[in-house]
């Protein structure tokens, strides 16, 4: 973290344990106490693996968290050499369902590339009511690109599964369809991390932070959150419950508005900026094997009043370059760039 010195900014690398609201402190595991006028919560998920037999300490493989990718990706050799079905897909409530569709196409891509395809089942076990709503409910033209894809791509789609329990080898849906595997990738909900939890006052039931369109607390106007961290109930009515996605954009965002409204109050300012999370703009590279499908929306949430989906305009590199691009602008602090 270089760039925090000549930005005033004191990098302190440890793990916040407990917040105390009302002294104002933190409390770190190395046993420091930070005391602070104002407080920004930015801990990002923690991977909910109540449903019992998920998660990669049971029967399923994750993608979220780097051990977890390298755990999967032995996974994915043993199958190589022993082929069996594969299971990808999302849990109720899952946290980011879009980021399993990028691993279910770059899968797919990955198991023709290594001529494993046509021995191999694929299926894609997902809560949403119909493919291509990603929890935000849908976009224009979304249902029928990703339909045909996976038509295309030969994928076996379940839509409205809820995971009733994993054993060893066969996932059991709620309406009691059994489905076997030879190794499966099922993204969690998020949930928050421990030290909200542990922090009374702070959370709601998920450990999650509530907030309002200024992004402080609820009910302390000191203490803001951004990203993962931050509670977004879902609008939309489903069979089965979903999760909203707090992607990148809005965390990014929401960061801004934080940064924005506390200066604004040692300014001494009455009006904070607002930005409701589903009046965000929708901007997203989707990952799609050697493909990238580009989604531009008014508004994250649906109803859009424009809203976008651009199929591989630059094949598989336009997420290549955004990362590239995104890691040296936060290496670098320029958080004033796009
Ligand atoms: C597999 C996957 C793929 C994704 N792909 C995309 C994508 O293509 N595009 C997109 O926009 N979004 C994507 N997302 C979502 C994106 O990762 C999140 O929106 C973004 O990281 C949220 O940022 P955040 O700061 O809230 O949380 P994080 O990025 O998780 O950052 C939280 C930070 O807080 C630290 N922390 C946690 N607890 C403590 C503690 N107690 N004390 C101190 N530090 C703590 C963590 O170590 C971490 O550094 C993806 C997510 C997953 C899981």
């Amino acid at each position: 973290m270089t760039f925090c010195p000549p930005h005033g900014i004191d990098w302190i690398h440890d793990e916040a344990v407990i917040i105390d609201r009302h002294a104002r402190t933190v409390m770190t595991a190395n046993g420091r106490t930070l005391s602070w006028d104002f407080l920004v919560v930015a801990t990002g998920p923690k991977l909910d693996w109540s449903i019992s037999g998920t998660g990669p300490h049971a029967y399923t493989e994750c993608v979220c968290t780097p051990p977890d990718a390298l755990r999967l990706r032995e996974a994915f050799e043993r199958v190589l050499d022993e082929p069996g079905p594969i299971v990808v897909g999302a849990t109720q409530r899952a946290g980011c369902i879009g980021a399993a569709y990028e691993f279910l196409f770059n899968l797919e891509d990955q198991l023709r590339r290594h001529h494993r395809r046509e021995v191999i089942d694929l299926w894609w076990v997902t809560p949403e009511p119909f493919v291509g709503h990603f929890g935000i409910g849908g976009l224009p033209g979304a249902q029928p690109l990703l339909t045909d894809l996976l038509n295309h791509l030969k994928i076996h789609v379940i839509t409205n599964a809820a995971i009733d329990h994993v054993e060893p080898g066969t996932i059991e849906l709620a309406d009691g369809r059994r489905l076997d595997f030879a190794l499966s990738m099922l993204m969690p909900p998020f949930i928050g991390r421990d030290v909200i939890r542990a922090s009374p006052g702070l959370d709601n039931a998920n450990g999650l932070v509530p907030v309002r369109d200024t992004y402080q607390h609820r009910d302390d106007p000191a203490i803001f959150a951004a990203g993962v961290a931050i509670d977004v109930p879902s609008p939309f009515s489903t069979p089965i419950a979903l999760g909203v996605p707090k992607t990148g954009y809005p965390a990014d965002v929401e960061a801004k508005v934080v940064a924005e409204n506390i200066a604004r109050l040692i300014a001494h300012g009455i009006h904070l900026r607002e930005a409701p999370f589903g009046q965000i703009p929708g901007l997203c590279v989707m990952d799609a094997g050697h493909k990238d499908v580009v989604i531009l929306a008014n508004h994250l949430l649906s109803p859009h009043h424009h809203a976008v989906i651009i199929p591989n305009p630059l094949y598989d590199e336009g997420k290549r370059l955004f990362e590239k691009y995104y890691l040296w602008k936060m290496r670098h602090g320029y958080s004033y760039l796009p």
